[in-house]
This record gives structure tokens, C-alpha cells and sequence, in this order.
């Protein structure tokens, strides 16, 4: 009975958005110079993971949003798209597509997951981009996770001086049967502080708002073209290490709102949780 009333307050109090950014891994096979969230090693066990989804199941959340680090280097990504889908919740999956296990694939189409491939131009370009030689192993899982009826989209961030890859990617989507390609103009956080190349001015970077625009006008009805801004307003992101974080333009923007429980039980860090989640949901509205 007293876990009932714990859980009825936790649902009224707390105001989590209906998706929500889950890293199960801060390991990556490759090394972007603008990686928002660098490799550093840290990578739960499928148990403690499962109980996170469970907490934000159980705090509004609906779709769990896999990302990383790259979340197909965790061993249990299968199985945890098929927990999630088995509690009633939807998964979105962001991945390089280096790697793509058959077992991963199929979880994937059982669970009706939308993925989201990060392909950044051409061969060249992509492979200097990632910092490693991966133009291949991606592009030939793309193919793969169409042919086996994954819903799957592109996204692409577009650095200065090469704006030109927009050009390339429509083209290949059309190509590749792909309906969806969002467009990241780079923002300097995580390793792309050390980036001052990459980096558009104000002017530059309307003008490829403006060319991104264009394009979308251009492939109406065969490409849906997406402008995809993380600067632009915060999003919920659960780390590797079980924070819950506010994650701004900037790190020193970033709002910590708590530390997901290591039990949905316990109620003095949840609800201590509760209280900051308000307060910062009442700055933003
Ligand atoms: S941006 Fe993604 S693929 Fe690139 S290093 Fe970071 S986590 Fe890995």
C-alpha cells in the first residue's frame, strides 16, 4: 500500500518529457573531432540499465531514445530494445552503423525501432570526419537495415567550409530509398570545443539554414529534409553514470536534475529528484 502511494506522488510530481536520450555506453568505435559526448569508458551492466528504463518508464517518459557513445557496442542493446518494447515503450536508436550484429538487426525490426544513421558525406569526407575508415562498414548497414524493413533515417552534421555535402547526402538518400535526412549544424560542446575550424558565423550559418530550407522545398514529397538544432533548446539525456541531465548549447549551460535511483524504491533521492526537475521546468516555460 505504501508503495503505491510512492509511486501515484512520483507520477504527479515528476515532468519528464515523453521522450528522453539514454546513453548505455560512453565507449565508441570511432573518434568524430565534434563528438558531443566523447568516449570515456563508462558502460553499465544490463541489470542497473534496465532498472533506468524502468524509473523513466514509470516517470512519463514513452520512448527511449538509445544513443551514446555508440549504443551498438553495448552487448545488451538487443535485449533491452525488447524490455522496453515489452513494457509498452517505443525506442529510437542513434548509431554510427559501423556495427550491426544480425541479433541487433533483428531486435531492431521486432521492435519497430526508427534509426537514425550518422553519415556525414563521402567517402573522404565521412572517414576524416569520424577518424577512422568506416565510409564502408556504414553505408553497406544502411543497406542492411532497409532491406530488413528497419524505419531508418540520416543525419548528417555539416562543419564550415563543407556545406557542399548536402548536395551529396539528398542525392544519396534518394538513391538509397532513405525518406529522412535532419541536417546538425555543428556546435561547439564536447570535443568540439577544440574545433575553431568547424565553426560557422552568424552569417554562415543562416546561409546554410537558408540552403537546408532550399533543399527541403526542392525534395518535398520524395525526402523529408530536417534543420536539427541542439542548440536550440535543452534536451533530457541520461548518462552513462545514471545522471539526469538538462543538456544545454554548453556544458556550463548543462542542469544536473538528479541521479536516477539505483531501486525504483528509493524514495529520498527520487524525490529530491522531483523538486530540481520542477524548478528547472518552471524557469523553462
Ligand atoms: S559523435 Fe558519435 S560516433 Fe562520433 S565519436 Fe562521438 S559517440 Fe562516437
Amino acid at each position: 500500500m505504501a508503495k503505491q502511494k510512492i509511486k501515484v506522488y512520483e507520477q504527479r510530481q515528476f515532468d519528464l518529457p515523453e521522450m528522453a536520450c539514454f546513453r548505455v555506453t560512453r565507449n565508441c568505435n570511432a573518434r568524430c573531432r565534434f563528438c558531443l559526448a566523447p568516449p570515456e569508458g563508462e558502460q553499465p551492466d544490463e541489470y542497473v540499465l534496465k532498472q533506468r528504463i524502468d524509473w523513466l518508464l514509470q516517470h512519463n517518459v514513452k520512448t527511449i531514445h538509445f544513443c551514446g557513445g555508440e549504443p551498438t557496442l553495448h552487448p545488451a542493446l538487443a535485449e533491452l530494445l525488447m524490455y522496453v518494447h515489452g513494457r509498452g515503450g517505443k525506442n529510437r536508436l542513434t548509431t554510427n552503423g559501423i556495427a550491426m550484429p544480425d541479433n541487433l538487426l533483428s531486435a531492431l525490426h521486432a521492435t519497430a525501432t526508427e534509426v537514425k544513421v550518422s553519415l556525414h558525406g563521402d567517402q573522404d569526407h565521412h572517414n576524416a570526419i569520424v577518424g577512422v575508415t568506416s565510409f564502408k562498414h556504414t553505408t553497406h548497414n544502411i543497406k542492411r537495415l532497409i532491406s530488413t524493413g528497419v524505419k531508418t533515417s540520416i543525419q548528417s552534421t555539416i562543419v564550415a567550409g563543407h556545406t557542399w555535402v548536402i548536395d551529396w547526402l539528398t542525392d544519396y538518400c534518394i538513391e538509397a530509398g532513405v525518406r529522412r535526412l535532419s541536417i546538425l549544424p555543428f556546435i561547439p560542446r564536447g570535443n568540439g570545443k577544440d574545433c575553431p575550424e568547424y565553426v560557422f558565423s552568424a552569417l554562415q550559418r543562416r546561409q546554410l539554414r537558408e540552403q537546408v530550407k532550399q533543399t527541403r522545398h526542392k525534395y518535398s514529397g520524395r525526402l523529408d529534409v530536417r534543420w536539427l538544432d541542439f542548440s536550440a533548446q535543452p534536451i533530457h539525456v541520461v548518462e552513462a553514470d545514471g545522471s539526469l541531465i538538462l543538456e544545454a548549447a554548453t556544458e556550463s549551460m548543462d542542469v544536473t536534475l538528479c541521479h536516477i535511483p539505483d531501486k525504483t524504491t528509493d524514495q529520498p533521492r527520487s524525490n529530491a529528484c522531483q523538486q530540481k526537475s520542477a524548478q528547472v521546468h518552471g524557469r523553462m516555460r
